[in-house]
């Protein structure tokens, strides 16, 4: 007997609009999940792409709003700075706005099984606590599926049974746009200014963040990081168990980091100088937080200690990329702000530091406390010019050399002379006005350096 077909949304009239990563993916879904989809994207090679994939599309901002959701980019504004026309016209009609997490939970559901959503949000480590949950999950035998933010995005991932887990990175963007999803599991490790022309202003950005709990029962699992006071004062919204986690203060009831050691109350949990991907407090927060949710899972502690030890790190995440004359070439391209660049100069006591880019509110101005460690700094992008206003006025010695390509050879220059042992690119800005990402970013440096050999006599 054939089984039948899956039709969660049979019937719903669903307008996909912004088809990138995750916006195609998701109109070819709730299409075969029995929805009428409409799509749309602003630029015209997106209606391209989904008319030759024989999706239909409309602008579901002309004429009368005819649709019974709308699944919204994550990139593309439904209020500030200003709503996209379709989010306008939504909300006119009284149709809520949600993102594609909340359709995967929806139709999980929908089949009756109960797998667990775990969800990880933050300013900072979202990415790396995501994927080093996944990894302990799945070094332990455990089904879990991870996406969302990072990696496949959420309606590309599988409908798993009973026994199966999500683990998956949520952007404030995203968690605005949750109207069921409960979180068996969620955590929340740090929060600094950052999208506030989203969320329009600091109270803004945490209240969309805080919506990661916002739905949860006192059953399920809220991990809170206890290392900024923004964090610690959503204690008071958590309905469900709190479980504190930090990478340097002791947490009784949670989990913390001594030195380089993993603690409960019962005791040392692992001892993360065997965990080579997890260098820096930053990181202890990190495996911390994800050691809580896998221990509340049922992973003994000898699982999540095997786990942080194999956890094979991401990139452009203090990457390590090469080694030259004893100088170690890190690439911490996904640093695009101050706060997340303090956590890899704060992991080493000396470096040549490449940095610069478009720059984010503030600059490197919080950086100062880590200024003793830059040996030089070489300054590259649109940006750059701020930065050396920022370094002249603290007396850091430091030059404006425009490229990643003249960077490179420079700062390996300088550090092959002795002037420090690490070579760390860690922008603290973002890298549109060079890159189409971070990510291209971070390739380019891992590519410069593994060029030097021929470069540098
Ligand atoms: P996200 O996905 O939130 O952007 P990532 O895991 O990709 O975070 O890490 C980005 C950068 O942020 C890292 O290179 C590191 O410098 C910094 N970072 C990582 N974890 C933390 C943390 N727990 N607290 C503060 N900064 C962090």
């Amino acid at each position: 007997m054939s089984t039948p077909p899956f039709l969660p949304f049979a019937g719903a009239r669903i307008a996909v609009v912004g088809l990138g990563r995750a916006g195609l993916p998701a109109a070819y879904r709730l299409r075969d999940w029995g929805a009428e989809v409409a799509c749309w994207d602003d630029r015209p090679e997106g209606r391209m792409q989904a008319e030759t994939a024989g999706l239909a599309v409309a602008n579901p901002a002309e004429g009368r709003f005819r649709w019974d959701m709308l699944l919204l980019s994550p990139g593309i504004p439904h209020l500030l700075p200003k709503a996209h026309p379709a989010a306008a016209a939504a909300r006119a009609a009284g149709v809520p706005i949600l993102c594609d997490v909340e359709l995967l939970y929806l139709a999980v559901r929908a089949q009756g099984s109960r797998a667990r959503f775990l969800g990880i949000t933050g300013t900072n480590g979202k990415s790396t606590t995501t994927a080093l949950l996944h990894h302990l999950l799945t070094a332990a035998g455990r089904v879990s599926e991870v996406g969302g933010n990072l990696g496949p995005a959420a309606l590309g991932l599988n409908i798993l049974g009973d026994e199966g887990i999500y683990t998956l990175e949520m952007s404030s963007y995203m968690l605005d746009r949750i109207a069921t999803l409960r979180f068996d599991a969620a955590v929340m490790l740090n929060l600094s200014p950052d999208h506030l022309d989203r969320h329009g202003d600091m109270a803004g950005y945490a209240a969309a963040k805080a919506r990661i709990f916002a739905n949860q029962l006192p059953a399920d699992l809220a991990v809170l990081g206890q290392d900024d006071a923004p964090t610690r004062a959503l204690a008071g919204q958590i309905r469900a168990r709190l479980v504190p986690v930090s990478g340097e203060h002791p947490q009784p009831g949670g989990i913390w980091a001594e030195g380089r050691h993993l603690r409960a109350a019962g005791g040392i949990i692992a001892d993360l100088g065997a965990a080579p991907a997890l260098p820096g407090i930053h990181n202890a927060q990190n495996a911390a937080a994800a050691a809580a949710v896998a221990l509340d899972l049922g992973l003994s502690e000898a699982d999540i200690a095997a786990g942080l030890a194999s956890y094979p790190g991401l990139p452009h995440r203090q990457e390590r990329v090469g080694e030259r004359r004893g100088v170690l070439f890190v690439n911490d391209s996904k640093a695009t702000n101050a706060d997340s660049a303090a956590r890899a100069l704060a992991s080493y006591d000396r470096v040549v530091w490449i940095a610069g880019g478009e720059a984010k509110e503030g600059g490197i101005a919080p950086l100062a406390p880590l200024f003793p460690r830059i040996a030089h700094a070489l300054l590259i992008g649109r940006d750059a010019p701020v930065l050396a206003a920022t370094l002249r006025a603290a007396g850091i010695s430091h030059e404006v050399v425009g490229t990643l390509e003249a960077a490179v050879p420079a700062a390996a220059r300088i550090a092959f002379g002795g002037a420090a042992p690490v070579v760390l690119l860690s922008p603290a800005c973002a890298s549109w006005d060079q890159f189409t990402g971070y990510d291209q970013r971070g390739d380019r440096f891992r590519a410069l350096v593994g060029a030097l050999g021929q470069e540098i006599a």
